[in-house]
């Protein structure tokens, strides 16, 4: 009989959403060991025990490291070093020791009673990113645990695959990113993909996953109840569900799915060194859009011809204490250098709204004049450069490191959320500012960095001449353009239905600005998830638009899609949707212009 689990799936956007394989089960947790109480003679040998499982993982995270490949993401390293550092902290490595010799308790028991008093610690923290590190803690814990219980460092083994030839599924109460990485270094074990009972959206197994290309579904409560060993398993990633003993059909069907998305991969795969160009020869920027600097391997290997959108507010959140401008300057010239020359659009801060600092980072810029403590309504309140305008020290922090990253690599400052052409103004002059402190302090950099502006909000796209005469290059946004125009609080479920992309007034506002720039000559980039639909491709397009920017995972398909289309026929189908004032029958136009057959 087949049964269906469901859970979190990850999928990376380079490999397929569905995998399909036998069911190996990962030993149960250690963690649920003896404990026992000892005699005061033993307590020496407790703490060599201890010491002896702490030196072991130590040993194997070392070895781990040194064996990290050169094009590895960087979250490998980062995991690495996050685990390393947990192993390393007294709280967990000198206070089970205390707890030997003054409980006179078995070392097991130590571990435990201590890993519960520090994952209560982290759990308290409000912080939801923060919070779920305790996840890590216990991952570290688990392996000590292992070593503790053999005396030996604590490898997966596994058969390489299964009896009958089929991939190996990977079911386990919780993966931690070091046993994951023990499996990417054993190439002869064939592991399709993994279930796990534990983990959620934004736990490092999750991330983790997605960096080495492995489909995954986390959180499925019972899964090691309802699977047995050597099950045919379909994991379909996508759909976060896992299908157990599926019946002959169903799983024919889910094996042609995976030759599609394989193939249709592969050929995507191959466009990835050929320029983007339409039928007629058009030359069409396809960048893509990054919110960490690890996610620039992603975007070299689709083949993106630049960073058209840096969020660098990811950089800020999360944390307590905010990054200085070395450290800034370290994150922004790592992915200048990576790019090798090609441009790099970094955005300033964009935070407020739903992308917000914690309240001890608020604290530490202090209160500025007019800052509400409360806001009713964050998205129209002190948000992205009405943020930095107010902040006047983080802002030029931030504008001397990305001025510094010039020295490395082709760098363009991008400013969200402009107004006011004022704002503009006053940026301009923040940046003088940067430069002359640069100039002070000796810091090198390009002193024809060029400063541009994104149009998301309709007050700016209704009038561009002012802002297109003080900046560089536009960017639009579409994602706050659609939300200020259609009054839809994009974060908010209860009106998703409304947000849509093809009014018509979010769309003369798009043409406009592509119009506009084009005539004064100024480089115009869409830069929200609009550019990543390749449905849309063809109506951008025709609006006169050259560059695109989107996820990294979309860059080869809208390439793909831009084989086949010519600005001219696409000129004709952005003119009558313009023409048009029935979202419908605009909806209609683009169904029918994407389904026609490319070429
Ligand atoms: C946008 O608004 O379209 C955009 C690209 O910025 P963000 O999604 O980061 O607000
Ligand atoms: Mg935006």
């Amino acid at each position: 009989m087949s049964s269906e689990l469901a859970g979190v799936g990850i999928v990376s956007g380079a490999s397929p959403s569905i995998a399909i394989g036998r069911a190996h089960r990962l030993a149960p947790s250690e963690l649920e060991t003896r404990h026992y109480s000892i005699e005061r003679k033993d307590v020496l040998h407790e703490v060599a025990r201890l010491n002896n499982a702490f030196s072991l993982v130590r040993a194997e995270i070392d070895d781990l490291a040194t064996h990290v490949a050169p094009e590895a993401p960087g979250e490998v390293r980062a995991f690495l070093d996050l685990h390393r550092m947990i192993l390393d902290d007294p709280l967990l490595c000198d206070e089970p020791r205390d707890l030997v010799r003054s409980r006179l308790i078995n070392a097991e028991w130590a571990l435990t009673i201590q890993l519960e008093q520090v994952c209560k610690q982290f759990e308290a923290i409000e912080d939801e990113y923060f919070r779920s590190r305790s996840q890590d803690v216990r991952q570290v814990v688990e392996r000590v645990m292992k070593a503790l219980v053999s005396g030996r460092s604590a490898t997966v083994t596994l058969p390489p695959k299964a009896a009958d030839g089929e991939r190996l599924i990977l079911i386990a109460r919780d993966m931690s990113p070091t046993e994951m990485l023990q499996l990417k270094r054993r190439s002869e074990v064939d592991v399709a993909g993994f279930v796990t009972e534990l983990g959620g959206r934004t736990s490092h197994t999750a991330i983790l996953a997605r960096s080495l290309g492995l489909p995954a579904v986390l959180g499925v409560a019972n899964a090691r109840e309802m699977v047995a060993e050597g099950d045919l398993i379909v994991l379909d990633a996508e759909a976060g569900r896992v299908r157990i003993r599926p019946e002959a059909a169903e799983l024919t069907q889910y094996r042609q799915r995976l030759r599609a998305q394989l193939e249709s991969r592969l050929a995507l795969r191959k466009l990835k060194s050929r320029l983007a160009r339409t039928k007629d020869g058009i030359a069409i920027d396809l960048m893509a859009n990054i919110e960490m600097p690890e996610d620039t391997r992603e975007a070299l290997e689709a083949g993106a011809d630049g960073i058209g959108l840096f969020r660098t507010e990811f950089l800020f959140m999360n944390r307590d204490e905010l990054p200085g401008e070395d450290e800034q300057y370290e994150a922004y010239a790592k992915v200048a250098r990576a790019m090798k020359g090609k441009p790099v659009v970094i955005r300033t801060l964009d935070i407020g709204a739903d992308k917000v600092l914690t309240e001890r980072a608020r604290r530490s810029l202090g209160i500025a004049a007019g800052a509400p403590t409360v806001e009713s309504n964050p998205a129209l309140g002190l948000r992205a450069i009405r943020y930095c305008l107010v902040y006047p020290e983080l802002f030029l922090t931030q504008l001397r490191a990305i001025l510094r990253a010039s020295s490395v690599g082709t760098v363009r400052i991008l400013v969200p959320m402009l107004a006011h052409v004022h704002e503009v103004e006053q940026t301009l002059s923040f940046v003088a500012r940067a430069r002359e402190q640069l100039k002070e302090r000796k810091h090198k950099y390009d002193a024809r960095v060029p400063v541009g502006g994104m149009i998301e909000v309709p007050a700016a796209a209704l009038s561009l001449p002012a802002f297109v005469r003080r900046l560089k290059f536009l960017s639009i946004g579409t994602n706050d353009l659609i939300q200020y125009t259609l009054a839809i609080d994009r974060a908010d479920a209860s009106v998703a239905h409304l947000y849509d992309h093809l009014h018509p007034a979010v769309l003369h506002l798009v043409s406009r600005t592509i119009r506009v720039g084009q005539r004064a000559r100024l480089p115009v980039a869409v830069c929200g998830e609009m550019a990543g639909e390749v449905d849309l491709t063809e109506l951008l397009l025709g609006m006169g638009l050259r560059q695109f920017s989107m996820h990294p995972s979309q860059v080869l398909s809208v390439k793909e899609r831009l084989f086949g289309l010519s600005t001219k026929t696409s000129a004709k189908l952005a003119a009558r949707v313009l023409r048009a004032d029935d979202p419908l029958e605009i909806r209609k136009m683009i169904e029918k212009a994407a389904a026609k057959p490319a070429g």
